[in-house]
């Protein structure tokens, strides 16, 4: 048994290291050297080449270093039958809250405004939002979408919710599936994108439902850029039915130096920071899932291939 650790960016030495400094005893190698690809059973992976997986002939679990599984389901060469786990951890969770709290306060005090101001020497105050002016609705209410939930609601914020299926979540109500969907949409001043890209979501940030928010509605996508149909979102933006919005994730990363949003005065954007998966805190649950391999025993957050999360 071993475990081969895949990502394509700068970080694989790093979590390579980080894993071997935890378990000494176990075999561990980057994709890149030389290994013995029979022996592997877990594969540590973000972002993997196409036809990678399939070299192992005796992997059993195919691990995420992150909370999201997208890149997984879109290479059609990683072989159907193998478990796919993910990352749920506390860190990620309350970092993701950190993030969508400060774009929210943010935009309620006009601060990219008062910078772009600054640049130019212009000194021009704007009228701003209270905490109690708006209700935030929160599309995905897994473990981001909860935690965000639970520290908005301790800052005053009046918070909604939709997710799949029905969930009781204490001060939020929870509206469930499509047909629940435009009355939770009609209810958010703040719209935030927390869903994990899925045959059923890809698109979903689109014109029929900016229609549905209340006028002056700020949107932010800190899931993934396939969620958004980004000439549906300029069009609502600059028809005035949307005062903005934030994004951190994009269809093509880094953003193409073309694109409208890198320029748009009432758009935010940020490099895919919303929320990253820290070493300390996700390397024990990776080892723990490989030490359950070992003995036979079920994983820990296995995702279901059927849903795609
Ligand atoms: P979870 O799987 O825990 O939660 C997903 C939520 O979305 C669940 O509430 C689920 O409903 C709901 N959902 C899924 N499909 C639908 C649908 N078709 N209609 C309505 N609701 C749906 O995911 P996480 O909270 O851990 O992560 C969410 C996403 O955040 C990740 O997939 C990833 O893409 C993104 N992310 C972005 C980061 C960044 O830095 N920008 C960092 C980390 C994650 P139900 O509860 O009923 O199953």
């Amino acid at each position: 048994m071993a475990i081969v650790v895949i990502r394509q960016d700068n970080k694989l030495d790093a979590w390579k290291k980080a894993l071997i400094a935890k378990a000494s005893n176990t075999a561990i190698y980057s994709y890149l050297e030389d290994h013995p690809k029979e022996e592997i059973t877990m594969a540590c992976i973000w972002k993997q080449p196409s036809e990678t997986l399939n070299l192992y002939p005796n992997l059993k679990c195919i691990a995420s270093f992150g909370a999201g599984v997208d890149f997984i389901f879109k290479d059609h060469s990683v072989p159907k039958h193998i478990p796919i786990t993910r990352v749920v951890d506390p860190v990620l969770a309350s970092d993701m809250s950190e993030f969508v709290l400060a774009l929210i306060l943010g935009f309620f005090k006009n601060l990219t405004t008062y910078k772009t101001d600054q640049l130019q020497k212009i000194w021009s105050p704007q009228e701003y939002k209270r905490i109690s002016d708006v209700t935030v609705g929160i599309m995905g209410m897994g473990a981001l979408g909860e935690k965000l939930a639970e520290d908005l609601i301790k800052n005053r914020f009046r918070v909604v919710g939709w997710a799949k299926s029905k969930k009781i979540i204490p001060g939020v109500e929870v509206y469930a599936g499509n047909s629940q969907k435009n009355t939770f949409l009609s209810l958010s001043n703040i719209l935030v994108c927390l869903l994990p890209l899925t045959k059923e979501t890809t698109g979903i940030l689109n014109s029929k439902l900016f229609r549905e928010l209340p006028k002056q509605s700020y949107v932010i996508n800190v899931a993934r850029g396939g969620h958004l149909v980004d000439e549906d979102l300029l069009e609502y933006v600059n028809n005035g039915h949307l005062a903005g919005a934030g994004l951190d994730v994009f269809h093509e990363e880094p953003l193409p130096v073309e694109h409208p949003f890198w320029n748009h005065p009432k758009i935010q954007i940020t490099p895919h920071v919303a929320s990253v998966s820290d070493i300390d805190s996700v390397i024990p649950q990776l080892l723990e899932n490989y030490r359950r391999l070992e003995e036979g025993l079920p994983l820990m957050n296995e995702v279901s291939r059927e849903k795609e999360y």
